[in-house]
């Protein structure tokens, strides 16, 4: 099956916004993603481009869809799973004054490109970067109001989480008809944080399927791998999204693995992670890592 391919930009999750396609259940896509500068910022101009009068603050965090799922009604879950990603370019990095979180540390705000090859990021001279690619900007369309892209919530966004790479599973809430998902702002690298307000933003080829779940009852966002049950929440302070994931995944625990709530949270504080994920943007965002291997004789 060929992946169908989506590259329709949009800069809001917004329910008014008409699918850029129609999906089954099951379907495979390919999101064409921009850099989250849309692309403004070259070798050229990389040391002006932000200052200049000229740059677009209002095309930031460009996502791909929105993709109606068939069927999809509020209340269900998408399934989205990730099967690859492919970056199509040179990363750029930006920080300084106003952004990051060491944005009064810098008199002005710069940026940089970096070379992405054999998949290593060109840092500088004798420093090469692994990659490890992920998506910054993935989401369902809120019930209410638009949200910018710029902004993670309980729609997923922004959440700058950076499990969310090849092999992932992100688990995104239906809050409208056909649950209108979109994907954007892809990072070749970005650790815990995004300290500096951005990862290594590049343009991407990301490929998907979707699926279409009628009796997931966990909250969301929730990200899976390999490894790890992920509940992810963004909240305005990260001692509140630590909170909610852990409460997330005391919830969680209860339902899948039939643990008591004492269980579960002691579980939690003996053998999860809680992490992370950025403090960069208008909300925090954190998860909690329930390691899988040490469950798998409950099931
Ligand atoms: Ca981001
Ligand atoms: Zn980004």
């Amino acid at each position: 099956m060929e992946p169908v391919r989506v590259d329709t930009k949009n800069y809001k999750f917004n329910k008014e916004i008409p699918p850029a396609v129609t999906v089954p259940s099951g379907s495979l896509l390919t999101f064409v993603t921009k850099d989250c500068f849309g692309g403004q910022i070259t070798k050229e101009n990389e040391t002006t481009a932000l200052a200049g009068a000229d740059f677009n603050w209002d095309v930031m965090n460009p996502t791909c869809g929105p993709v109606a799922v068939e069927g999809a009604k509020t209340g269900d879950v998408l399934k989205v799973e990730i099967w690859g990603i492919e970056v199509t370019g040179p990363g750029v990095l930006a920080t300084g004054k106003g952004f990051g979180v060491c944005c009064d540390y810098f008199d002005k705000l710069v940026a940089r490109v970096v070379d992405i090859k054999n998949n290593n990021v060109d840092f500088m001279p004798g420093v090469k970067i692994p990659i490890r690619p992920m998506i910054g900007v993935i989401g369902t369309a809120p019930a209410g109001d638009p949200i910018n892209n710029g902004w993670p919530g309980d729609h997923g966004g922004n959440m700058d989480c950076n499990m969310i790479g090849e092999g992932a599973t992100v688990y995104l809430p239906v809050l409208v008809d056909g649950g209108l998902l979109s994907i954007g702002d892809v990072h070749a690298i970005q650790g815990d944080g995004e300290i500096c307000g951005t990862g290594a933003e590049c343009p991407a080829e990301v490929t998907v399927k979707v699926e279409l779940l009628k009796n997931f009852d966990f909250p969301t966002p929730f990200v899976e791998n390999d490894c790890f049950h992920m509940p992810v929440a963004s909240k305005k302070t990260l001692d509140e999204a630590v909170s909610q994931v852990v409460i997330n995944g005391v919830d969680f625990l209860m339902k899948e693995y039939a643990m008591t709530r004492f269980d579960a949270a002691a579980f939690c504080s003996l053998a999860a992670d809680v992490k992370i994920c950025q403090v960069v943007d208008p909300l925090m965002t954190a998860r909690i890592e329930i390691p899988k291997k040490l469950l798998k004789r409950l099931k």
